[in-house]
C-alpha cells in the first residue's frame, strides 16, 4: 500500500455545490463512504488532487415513500437499505444484496451511490503499485496491453456490486444531478459493456437518488452470490430473480447478473416464460439462458467456465424457490 497522497478535501452540506466543485476541479472524485475509494488511493489506482466527501448532504440520506415507490438517497448506508421495513418487505431482494456485500463494518459505512458507482475489477488491475508497475501496468491504467486478452483493444474488468441486479429486477431509476442541471433515467442507461469506462455519468455528475415503482412493491424477489470467502468477498457472480406466478404458471419474469460483464446485466429472453409452468426442464432451460448471456473472463482467480457455470446455477435455483 502506499502513502496517502497530498489532496485537498472538500465537504460540501448541498448537492449543488458538490457538483459544482466537481465540475471546476478536473482532478476531482467524490467519495462517500470511502470503503472502495480509499483502497484505490492507497494501491496508487486513484490519484485525486481533490477529493469531495459527500457524506455531510442530509438531501442524499433518506429512504421515503413518494407518490410513485421508494425513493433511496445516494447517501443511504447499505446497513440502512438492509433492515429498512420498506425495502424489505416490498423490494425483498435489495435488502438481501445490501446484507451480502462485503462485512459488517463496510455496510456501516458504504453508501447505495458509492456501491452503484464501483469501480470495474480485475485481478490485474486491484493489485498494489508496485505490482502493477512490475507488470507494465495494462489498458485500464497507465499500460498499453490488456493481461487478460492480449491484443485486444478492449477491457473485460467486471461489475462486481452486488446491489445494482436487485434494483434492475424491480425496473430503478435514478437520478442524476449535473453542471446541467437534474434528470432521471434507467438504472440500465447508467452502465455500458466497457470495463475502462463502465458508467455513463458525465464529469461532474453525481447519482443522487434510486426509485423503486411502486407498481411492483411485494413482487417477490431472492439475491445470491458465490464468493471466495463466505463472511467478507466481491461476488465471483450475483444473480437477483424477480417472479410472479398465479400457483401454476409465470406472470412476471426477471433475472439479471453482476460480475460475470463489465455492467450488471439483465438477462434477454426470460419474457418468453411468461404463462409457462416452470417444469425442471423449463427451469433447466433457463439455467443455460443465463450461462449463455454470462461472458466472464479470467479477471478473478477463479475461471471464468466455474462462473458460468455458478450464475446459472444460482438463477435456476432462486427462480425454483421462488415458484415454491
Ligand atoms: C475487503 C472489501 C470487500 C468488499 N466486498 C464487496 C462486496 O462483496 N460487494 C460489493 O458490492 N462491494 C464490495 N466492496 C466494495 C465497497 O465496500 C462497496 O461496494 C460499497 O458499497 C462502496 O460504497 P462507498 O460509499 O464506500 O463508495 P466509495 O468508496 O466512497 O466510492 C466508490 C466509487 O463511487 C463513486 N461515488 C460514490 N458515491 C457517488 C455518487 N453519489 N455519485 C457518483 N459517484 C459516486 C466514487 O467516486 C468512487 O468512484 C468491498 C470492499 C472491500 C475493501
Ligand atoms: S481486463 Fe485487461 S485492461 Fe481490463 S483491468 Fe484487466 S488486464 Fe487491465
Amino acid at each position: 500500500m502506499e502513502f496517502m497522497p497530498d489532496f485537498k478535501l472538500h465537504r460540501p452540506d448541498n448537492i449543488e455545490d458538490a457538483v459544482r466543485l466537481r465540475a471546476e476541479e478536473p482532478d476531482a472524485l467524490f467519495v462517500a463512504g470511502g470503503t472502495d475509494m480509499i483502497v484505490n488511493v492507497r494501491r496508487g489506482i486513484e490519484q485525486p488532487k481533490h477529493l469531495i466527501d459527500i457524506t455531510a448532504i442530509e438531501e442524499l440520506k433518506s429512504i421515503l415513500p413518494d407518490g410513485d415507490g421508494l425513493h433511496i438517497g445516494a447517501g443511504v448506508s447499505l446497513k440502512e437499505l438492509q433492515s429498512d421495513e420498506d425495502v424489505l418487505r416490498d423490494y425483498p431482494a435489495v435488502a438481501e444484496a445490501a446484507r451480502a456485500v462485503a462485512g459488517p463494518t463496510h455496510q456501516e459505512y458504504g453508501t447505495v451511490g458509492g456501491n452503484l458507482c464501483l469501480d470495474t475489477r480485475c485481478l490485474f488491475y486491484n493489485q498494489s503499485e508496485w505490482w502493477r508497475q512490475s507488470n507494465d501496468y495494462c489498458l485500464k491504467e497507465r499500460g498499453d496491453t490488456c493481461h487478460v486478452a492480449p491484443g485486444g483493444k478492449r477491457c473485460f474488468a467486471a461489475f462486481s456490486g452486488d446491489v445494482a441486479p436487485s434494483l434492475l429486477v424491480y425496473g430503478a431509476e435514478i437520478d442524476v444531478v449535473g453542471p446541467n442541471g437534474r434528470r432521471r433515467m434507467p438504472l440500465t442507461d447508467l452502465y455500458r459493456n466497457d470495463g475502462m469506462a463502465h458508467l455513463t455519468l458525465e464529469a461532474g455528475d453525481m447519482l443522487t437518488a434510486v426509485h423503486l415503482p411502486k407498481a411492483l412493491a411485494g413482487s417477490p424477489s431472492r439475491y445470491e452470490k458465490a464468493r471466495v470467502r463466505g463472511s467478507i468477498d466481491f461476488p465471483l457472480a450475483g444473480a437477483a430473480v424477480r417472479l410472479e406466478t398465479d400457483g401454476k404458471t409465470v406472470k412476471d419474469f426477471v433475472v439479471a447478473l453482476t460480475a460475470v460483464n463489465p455492467y450488471p446485466q439483465i438477462v434477454k429472453g426470460t419474457d418468453a416464460y411468461v404463462g409457462r409452468e416452470l417444469t425442471g426442464e423449463a427451469l433447466d432451460e433457463i439455467r443455460e439462458l443465463v450461462r449463455k448471456q454470462a461472458k466472464p473472463m479470467r479477471t478473478t482467480t477463479v475461471a471464468p467456465w466455474y462462473r458460468r457455470r455458478v450464475v446459472g446455477a444460482l438463477a435456476r435455483r432462486l427462480t425454483e424457490e421462488l415458484a415454491g
